[in-house]
């Protein structure tokens, strides 16, 4: 598979590496470096991070406090982690831009649709901060929301885990991993591979997923390279036929609605 452009997600608890809160520097430069030998093959770069290492929105219920300003709280914390990111990757000298979907004009670029594809066609890399502005969602969705507008090719979804497993592969020692899986397959089994809302946009516009251990030094990279790792997840659970790039609909497509499904 060739990907012309892609969107990663990288959890926040990702950043915190051995820590129990906030960012590890030798994670981000890893992060960093990783996303740069990427952007080194001309693959344009998006980005969403989520912001669990610092805050979020659940936590502010659990306090006692409100949701709905814990939300925010939590889509601040994904700005903190994307200057990080964003300071990480100029100090090996990568463009970047971020774009926020709160605005903070000091520090981040307000999102606007057709800014962020002409700074991917620049071959910046473009770091989506502060989810999509709202509460009551996550960075998932942030993340399948973005790469839809932004027209990717793939969300590359990276975790501390090599894919999808049948059962949780650190509880169950019987678990097994689908190298892939259609979205259909994934709902029947009632696998966790994102939040409903981001999984559905996914599903509803033809994205293909790919979840892999972003934690294993190389992987990003070999992955954008044609290797098969972590789960694929696309409408039929194979990779036959065409590119992501060819075999998505383009635009956003309605999530409501009779949808022809793809065999
Ligand atoms: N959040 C939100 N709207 C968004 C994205 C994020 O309200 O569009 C808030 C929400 O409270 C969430 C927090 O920001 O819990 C941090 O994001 P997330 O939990 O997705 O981070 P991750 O689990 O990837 O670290």
């Amino acid at each position: 598979m060739t990907y012309k452009r892609i969107l990663l997600k990288l959890s926040g608890e990702a950043l915190m590496g051995q820590q129990q809160y906030g960012i590890d520097a030798e994670r981000l430069m890893q992060y960093a470096t990783e996303i740069k030998a990427v952007v080194a093959t001309g693959v344009e770069v998006a980005v969403v991070i989520g912001g669990g290492n610092i805050y979020r929105g659940v936590q502010a219920e659990q306090f006692g406090l409100d949701r709905v300003q814990g939300d925010y709280m939590g889509m601040l914390a994904t700005v903190i982690n994307s200057m990080a990111l964003q300071s990480a990757l100029e100090k090996l000298e990568v463009p970047t831009r971020l774009l926020s979907g709160l605005t903070i004009q000091r520090v981040c670029e307000p999102y606007i649709r057709r800014r962020a594809m002409r700074h991917l066609e620049k071959g910046r890399v473009v770091i989506f901060g502060a989810g999509i502005g709202s509460p009551y969602f996550t960075t998932d969705s942030a993340a399948s929301l973005r790469a839809i507008e932004i027209e990717a090719d793939v969300v590359l979804k990276g975790t501390r885990v090599d894919g999808i497993y049948s059962a949780d592969p650190e509880k169950d020692p019987t678990a097994v991993r689908f190298p892939r899986i259609s979205f259909d397959e994934v709902m029947e089994k009632n696998l966790n591979v994102m939040d409903m809302t981001a999984f559905t946009l996914c599903k509803e516009n033809n994205l293909p997923i790919i979840v892999f251990d972003m934690n294993t030094p190389g992987n990003l990279e070999r992955l954008i390279a044609g290797e098969n790792l972590g789960t694929l997840v696309t409408m039929d659970g194979s990779t036959t036929g065409s590119t992501p790039s060819t075999a998505r609909l383009s635009g956003l497509q309605p999530l409501v609605g009779n949808q022809p499904e793809q065999a």
